[in-house]
């Protein structure tokens, strides 16, 4: 078969070429692949997503790239090999203009085939026309019409309301923690000294209350109500997930189901605290996903005869002394310093503590800053 050329032009081919044409020839007659002249392109002004077989999705950086990217995928799609090449594929796509919003593109398609068993390689530019125009996704008409959420994020402190403060903390927190989400958030409203959520995505709703319950002590449970039918008689339901937040300092006591502990510090798998009957130090669960527990908060001030004003006198050599301020200093208590924990920065002799007494054990958990010079 050697001595062959090209039927068009006579350059020499290698068997019998493409269809008795060499691959530039074969290209200008037949082209490298079919291709849809014109791709209609829509695209979200609020957040970039792009629309494809019939749904939304996210976009990259620019609406260029991602128009760019959507052409690769959607055209991939479309594109047929002529006549007799094997395969043929996208190369590169190219605008042939900055993108400046909506209106008509023109869009270099460079393309690449194989024909004769993958022996002979083609090419060819293709230029196709692309109608872009702005939408907004469901998410983004939905959170600028501040309706048709899915899920609702309840936050809350143990008592119902929060105090300002941590409602400051928790607001900060949120901005952090729906980085990236925020297309979902359709609303953010304070009620009842608690914050209230809106979302359209159900799972973006996990992922925010998840982050939240670890910066925050406390619990979540997630409940399900069911609000209609879709058209398509496909059962419609919204999430409920409501947030406790355990507002404790150190020290302060934390009565869960009629049971009292000295609360801590706060860990992933529940709070850290001391157990009041038993003096000893453990770990609480506050609740599950779908259970909670009946949980309340007494400050440190407010323990009443659980806790102590206690002068520290010494602490040098095999026991601890203190003044009972509780009892005008004139009860000494004095325990092997074995049996004094300490929860705070540092002990002074001299210096007033507010302590619980647990059995033999004393637990210091808080200083009080104006000593005990009364
Ligand atoms: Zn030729
Ligand atoms: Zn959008």
């Amino acid at each position: 078969m050697r001595g062959r050329t090209c039927i068009l032009c006579g350059t020499p081919i290698e068997g019998s070429g493409l269809g008795g044409l060499c691959p530039k020839c074969y290209a200008e007659r037949y082209g490298v692949a079919r291709l849809p002249s014109t791709v209609k392109f829509v695209y979200c002004t609020g957040c970039g997503a792009y629309r494809y077989q019939g749904g939304w999705n996210e976009g990259l950086e620019s609406v260029e790239e991602t128009m760019t990217e959507y052409l690769k995928i959607y055209l991939t799609s479309r594109l047929k090999p002529t006549e007799h090449l094997e395969e043929a594929w996208i190369d590169g796509v190219s605008i042939t203009k900055p993108f400046t919003g909506p209106g008509v593109y023109e869009v270099h398609v460079d393309l690449r085939g194989v024909g004769a068993g993958g022996r002979v390689e083609v090419g060819e530019r293709a230029v196709v026309r692309v109608e872009a125009s702005a939408g907004l996704c469901p998410h983004c008409a939905a959170r600028m019409g501040g309706r048709g959420y899915q899920a609702e994020v309840k936050i809350r402190g143990y008592a119902g309301r929060l105090s300002s403060e941590t409602l400051e903390e928790v607001k900060r927190a949120l901005s952090r923690v729906s980085r990236g989400l925020e297309k979902y958030l359709v609303r953010v409203e304070e009620s009842d000294g608690g914050l209230d959520l809106y979302l359209t995505d159900q799972q973006a709703a996990r992922i925010i209350a998840g982050k939240l319950r670890s910066l925050f002590p406390g619990d979540v449970i997630e409940s399900y109500k069911l609000v209609g039918r879709r058209p398509s008689g496909k059962r419609k339901g919204r999430l409920t997930i409501s947030l406790r937040v355990l507002e404790a300092e150190p020290g302060d006591l934390v009565v869960v189901e009629g049971r009292k502990y000295i609360y801590l510090s706060s860990t992933r798998q529940g709070i850290l605290v001391i157990d009041l009957e038993k003096g000893v130090e453990r770990v609480v669960r506050l609740g599950g996903r779908t259970s909670r527990r009946d949980v309340k908060v007494i400050p440190l001030e407010e323990a009443g005869s659980d806790v102590r004003r206690l002068m520290l006198l010494s602490m040098e050599g095999p026991t601890t002394v203190f003044l009972d301020a509780d009892s005008d200093y004139r009860e000494v208590v004095e325990v092997p310093s074995g049996r004094v924990r300490v929860y705070v920065e540092s002990m002074k002799p001299g210096k007033v503590y507010m302590a619980y007494r647990v059995g033999d054990k004393i637990y210091v958990v808080r200083s009080l800053d104006s000593g005990g010079e009364q």
